[in-house]
């Protein structure tokens, strides 16, 4: 089910690859995609993740720029890639195998309850190399709009299906639904020391009824306005499917870097409880390897799955 994939070679892709990558021909040629002097595409198919970067949970950072002040500390043309809403059991892994392709690490922020529902894909996320984020139990439309106790309840049972799911290899990551925060709830993450993703530049794969070639054109307009950043896609996505390998041929053309984010410190335990909040660990490392966040008022995208 979970072919080996050998990065040294070129990527095996499937035949509706080659569209796509003739439509990114046809943008470069309108100039739509500039390449930069220094892009070169005999760099070899397989460049694989640049470097790793530790993200320091312990005062709870908020990141990315589509919501927040902060965000990871990347440098220009580099990228972090976050998959959202899987494990899916047909989709994603066709997403993880076009990631080998590409020799490539990702964040997966899971839904618990599609984790609990297959644990094996959820291991197979983990045993390829990704790191794996928490997306809630059950993806309501609005944490926001919840009763404070449900939304935190939505977020303790979606930590424990990922953390059961993956044998522990959940990082303290968190993603809410349509990036739907809270003030309240921000706080019940902060105090149990997670890291609140949001995202730096949006896809749009989400939408009904996009194109994957909109998808593709529009995360390059965007990160070429912001020239790096955490991209957000969403694996349940045929669409996504469709326009991920010329998304990440595309990066390879135009220079960018993938990098690799990981949690910083020891591993998490069970939560064990809504109550246990008040016991959250003391030796709090003291340093983020991320911009700083401050708590800010801003609207919410809601719109977002
Ligand atoms: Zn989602």
């Amino acid at each position: 089910m979970f072919p080996q994939v050998d990065c040294s070679g070129s990527p095996q892709l499937g035949a509706g690859v080659n569209v796509l990558q003739k439509f990114v021909l046809r943008l470069l040629l309108a100039g739509t995609l500039a390449l930069s002097s220094s892009a070169s595409a005999d760099q070899g198919t397989c460049r694989g993740t640049s470097r790793v970067v530790e993200v320091d949970t312990a005062n709870g950072p908020k990141i990315g720029k589509f919501q927040y002040p902060g965000t990871l500390d990347l440098g220009l043309r580099e990228v972090v890639l976050t998959f959202d809403d899987g494990p899916d059991p047909v989709l994603t892994p066709k997403v993880l195998d076009i990631l080998d392709a590409y020799c490539v690490k990702a964040t997966f922020f899971l839904v618990g309850k599609a984790a609990e529902a297959h644990p094996d894909l959820t291991l197979e996320i983990v045993r390829r190399g990704h790191t794996l984020g928490n997306h809630s139990w059950s993806h309501p439309r609005s944490l926001r709009r919840m009763p404070s106790a449900k939304g935190r309840l939505e977020i303790e049972q979606g930590f424990n299906a990922i953390y059961t799911a993956s044998a522990g290899a959940l990082a303290p990551f968190f993603r809410y639904p349509g990036l739907s925060e809270s003030r309240s709830l921000n706080k019940f993450l902060q105090d149990r020391q997670f890291a609140i993703f949001s995202s730096d530049v949006n896809t749009d794969d989400w939408r009904k009824h996009i194109k994957a070639e909109t998808i593709i054109k529009g995360t390059f307009q965007r990160l070429q306005q912001r020239g790096k950043g955490i991209l957000l896609f969403h694996d349940d996505r045929p669409v996504l499917v469709e326009a991920l390998p010329t998304i990440l041929e595309g990066l390879k053309l135009r220079g960018y870097k993938v990098a690799h984010v990981v949690p910083k410190g020891p591993r998490l335990e069970p939560w064990a409880s809504d109550r246990s909040v008040a016991q959250a660990p003391v030796d709090k490392p003291s340093v983020y390897s991320g911009s700083k966040a401050t708590p800010v008022a801003h609207s919410t995208p809601d719109a977002l799955p």
